[in-house]
């Protein structure tokens, strides 16, 4: 019998009060746009036509939070390794070349059923992490670590340094400039590593982040302009406009890195078309991190935040449901 993952913590804890009342069966409606499906195929499928038909790339991430039992934690990895080989063997990426090929993205949560913030000691996640990233290095494709709240942020750069200095040198990391240390943790990045900046999407105290979004994306901009400097690959990850062409149009060319040293991201699923086409059209790179759950009840919790990120959401396909005669 196929094994049912389970999730025990709905809802997020990060969100706000009204999101947190939605019931799961309506978070899965109204952010059914931020999921690329419930299978590895259709992962894979989706990916596929972003790249053929708009020249987007892809990174893959399995929705698994909240992990309650070993087989779970098993699976996850197990459908990691399946991701890889399948998305190695798609047709469509062949011709792709390396930096355009799909990458994959993993929360280290996802492999332990003893989460740092409830005192756990993350057991099992190193090593099911080690395991992925030498079969993707194996195959030839790169993947990222996700980060998670702050009590994942020494655990997650503890691994990234001893998975480089083992010789896993093509997974990434991710630095949350809404996080006081950040600055400090540039400092701690494997030479030359890639790095996804994002703001952060835990609501962490202000005893060590800041709370203002402006200040938060003031600060990509200008740790993008250090880590291009300092040789890394930089994943300018936010949907904010203005803010991405500040990066492309001031950053990137003070630096005087080429195209093949930065990269735009943005969520599937989040309206950002017409700018993602105009950059393609300008030769700059963009990535969309491309999520698919196994079992919904465990993609609730990525759901509700995108909700809370963007309660529009809820009005939107309420109007188009109502209306959709
Ligand atoms: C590729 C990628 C990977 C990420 N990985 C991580 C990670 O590993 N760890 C982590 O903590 N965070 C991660 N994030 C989330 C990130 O930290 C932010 O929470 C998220 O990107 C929203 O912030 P923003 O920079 O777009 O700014 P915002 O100010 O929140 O948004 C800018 C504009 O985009 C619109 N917008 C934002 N979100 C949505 C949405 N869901 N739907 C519709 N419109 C929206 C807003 O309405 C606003 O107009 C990732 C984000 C991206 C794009």
């Amino acid at each position: 019998m196929a094994h049912e993952p389970t999730a025990r913590h709905d809802p997020a804890p990060t969100v706000n009060p009204l999101i947190r009342l939605i019931p799961p069966f309506l978070v899965r409606v109204f952010a059914r746009p931020y999921v690329a499906g419930d299978s590895v195929e259709q992962a894979i499928r989706t990916a596929s036509q972003l790249w053929s038909e708009r020249g987007l790339g892809s990174s893959l991430d399995l929705l698994a939070e909240d992990i309650e039992d070993e087989d779970t934690v098993q699976r996850n990895t197990d459908t990691y390794l399946e991701l890889i080989d399948r998305t190695v063997g798609e047709p469509g990426f062949a011709a792709a070349d390396a930096l355009d090929r799909p990458t994959v993205s993993m929360k280290l949560s996802s492999y332990t059923t003893r989460p740092l913030e409830r005192g756990g000691d993350a057991r099992g996640a190193a090593d099911a992490i080690r395991t992925i990233a030498a079969h993707a290095r194996r195959k030839g494709l790169r993947c990222t670590l996700d980060m998670e709240s702050r009590h994942w942020t020494d655990f997650t750069f503890d691994l990234l340094g001893q998975l480089h200095r083992e010789g896993l040198t093509d997974v990434g990391c991710v630095l949350q400039t809404r996080l006081d240390r950040t600055e400090a943790d540039l400092d701690r990045l494997p030479p030359g590593i890639r790095v996804r900046l994002v703001i952060g999407i835990y609501a962490e105290p202000e005893s060590v982040a800041i709370t203002d979004k402006r200040e938060m994306k003031e600060r990509m901009l200008r740790f993008a302009r250090t880590l291009l400097e300092r040789g890394h690959y930089v994943e300018f990850a936010t949907h904010d406009e203005p803010f991405v062409r500040r990066f492309v149009d001031e950053v990137v060319p003070a630096t005087g890195v080429g195209p093949d040293r930065f990269e735009v991201q943005m969520l599937y699923g989040v309206p950002r078309d017409r700018l993602l086409g105009e950059l393609r059209g300008r030769g700059v790179r963009c990535r969309l991190y491309v999520p698919f759950a196994l079992g919904w009840p465990m993609a609730i919790a990525y759901l509700r935040r995108r909700l809370d990120e963007y309660p529009s959401m809820v009005f939107l396909v309420a109007r188009n449901w109502l209306f959709r005669g």
